[in-house]
């Protein structure tokens, strides 16, 4: 039983679109040069460290840190009831790789900084699903 999903959907643009297809398939996918190795994100076609283009996709392991949050009381767009999280999360593939996301199955006092946590999917429409993350265990 899924909940109806009120909020604002992504639109994927070219750049984004592999980030989207791999939230469908419940991955995590981002960008990665294939010339140096970094990862890139938000989604660009070019290398921000070696200007390559020689870009592809990569699945990571979805697990990361809180790198900073913070409690929205105010609300931002349609379907958000207030309050709720935001973070930055940091992935243990690169630590400048930063994912923008909400934090879910935590009570908002318990969400701290450094916080480990892992991604999962919030299915949206059959054709969009919702990066997002939960404290992770272990
Ligand atoms: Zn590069």
């Amino acid at each position: 039983m899924t909940e109806e999903y009120t909020r604002p959907i992504p639109i994927p643009d070219a750049a984004s679109a592999a980030y989207w297809e791999g939230a469908k398939r419940h991955e995590l996918t981002i960008k990665h040069c294939n010339d140096c190795g970094y990862y890139i994100h938000y989604p660009k076609t070019r290398c921000p460290n070696c200007w390559s283009t020689n870009v592809g996709d990569a699945v990571v392991s979805g697990r990361g840190t809180i790198y900073t949050l913070t409690i929205h009381h105010v609300p931002s767009a349609p379907g958000f009831e207030t309050p709720y999280p935001v973070a930055l999360v940091s992935l243990e593939e690169q630590e400048d790789v930063r994912i923008l996301a909400n934090i879910v199955e935590c009570p908002l006092e318990d969400i701290k900084v450094g916080m480990p946590v892992e991604v999962v999917f919030k299915d949206a429409t059959p054709e969009i699903s919702i990066p997002v993350f939960r404290p992770r265990k272990g």
